[in-house]
């Protein structure tokens, strides 16, 4: 069977990588938008304090966050050793001490059937500023040893070389749907690419590629905007995620980088540009959390399009009276998290395996509009 991928962001690249590794003809098409989710993305790797209690979510980022050291070993096997991933811990603030007694307690009831969390400790406020030296001061913490950073755009790299080491076509350019007798055809700058099997890992961008195909696809994009700083002298490399009260983190990379994100905008479409409210936001709350960022230098704002469905899951699923489509979206706000994982169970639906995820949770339909008669 030939394979065409639709979409090298973390889904489509690792769906590519499993695929080629696995023996199978993989071409994978992708016209290298600006605003992919996986080149913006934070990176933070830590699902098991989330606040989220929905069910059917976790059991992917759970499963996504465990599969995360095995498939570096894969990659480092295959002559990948840029993989941008780094198990640095994360520290959880909060100014009240019970509250992080109830976080120490959900995690250490998680812990149970989640052993790569690691070691779940408390922290004094000291023991966070040695970690993270430019966090405030006064402010305690709870660390999870088994939490990672990564590198969305580096680990994408990655496995789209790997994919082409094992065989994997990569195509630049902008995939176009038609349907024709009951079959979908791709093409790419008017040339057919052949396919027996296709799958589409568009991301924000897959309601007008399924449109031709007579499917009304309901993904939303919700613009993210990504502060990244110099801290140029400083060995950030080891420093942990942090994840202060509210909803923006920071996290720091190799050679001085640290980054602090993210904006969360519905309903300003694909708007690419870094915008005066969304830069204030990013810094406000990143020297509030962070007042030893001041003389950081200002290196870029990155902006990305998160893919939403309506209930806010991934959906995993073939497309009615077209089941040779598979169809994978909705990652969300996590999907560096649980991509990599989702990617490896799309090759064994596509080999017609069977796959771990109970896809019950995640259909189709929950991301179709209905025909209204
Ligand atoms: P994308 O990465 O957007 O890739 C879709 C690809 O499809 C693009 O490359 C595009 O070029 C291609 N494409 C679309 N249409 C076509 C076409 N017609 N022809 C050819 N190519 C096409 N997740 C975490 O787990 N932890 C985090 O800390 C985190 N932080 C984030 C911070 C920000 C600022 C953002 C934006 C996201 C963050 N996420 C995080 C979420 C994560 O980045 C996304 O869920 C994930 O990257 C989505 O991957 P994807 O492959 O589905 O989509």
């Amino acid at each position: 069977k030939k394979h065409v991928i639709i979409g090298a962001g973390i889904l489509g690249a690792s769906t590519a990588y499993h695929l080629a590794r696995l023996g199978a003809d993989v071409t994978i098409i992708d016209r290298e938008e600006p605003g992919q989710a996986t080149q913006a993305a934070a990176g933070i790797i830590c699902p098991w304090i989330s606040q989220r209690r929905n069910k059917a979510w976790y059991s992917l980022v759970k499963a996504g966050a465990a599969y995360y050291p095995s498939l570096i070993r894969k990659l480092e096997a295959d002559g990948e050793s840029n993989t941008g991933y780094a198990k640095v811990g994360a520290i959880s603030l909060h100014a009240d001490s019970k509250k992080l007694d109830d976080l120490i307690n959900r995690a250490e009831k998680r812990k149970v059937d989640a052993p790569e969390m690691g070691e779940i400790t408390r922290l004094s406020a000291e023991e966070v500023q040695a970690l993270f030296p430019p966090i405030a001061e006064g402010v305690e913490g709870v660390h999870v040893s088994g939490a990672a950073r990564v590198d969305g755009g580096a680990l994408k790299d990655a496995l789209v070389r790997a994919a082409v080491g094992h065989g994997a076509k990569y195509v630049f350019g902008d995939a176009v749907l038609q349907k024709h007798e009951n079959q979908a055809i791709v093409q790419v700058d008017d040339v057919d690419y052949d396919s027996d099997h296709l799958i589409v890992t568009a991301g924000a961008w897959a309601d007008e590629l399924l449109a031709p195909l007579g499917i009304n696809f309901e993904v939303k994009a919700q613009k993210a905007q990504i502060l990244h700083l110099d801290m140029e002298s400083k060995a950030t490399e080891d420093w942990p995620v942090i994840m202060p009260q509210g909803d923006q983190y920071l996290l720091a990379f190799p050679n001085g980088r640290v980054v602090a994100g993210a904006t969360h905008e519905d309903e300003v479409g694909f708007d690419p540009r870094v915008t005066a409210a969304g830069v204030s936001e990013l810094l406000t709350k990143a020297l509030h959390n962070a007042p030893g960022l001041a003389d950081a230098t200002v290196q870029t704002v990155k902006v990305g399009f998160r893919p939403f469905t309506p209930n806010f899951l991934p959906v995993i699923g073939r497309v009615p009276n077209l089941p040779s489509v598979l169809v994978a979206n909705g990652l969300g706000a996590s999907g560096l998290t649980m991509g990599p994982y989702v990617g490896a169970e799309l090759a064994k639906l596509a080999m017609d395996e069977e796959s771990s995820i109970d896809l019950s949770h995640y259909d189709l339909s929950n991301a179709i509009k209905k025909e209204i008669v």
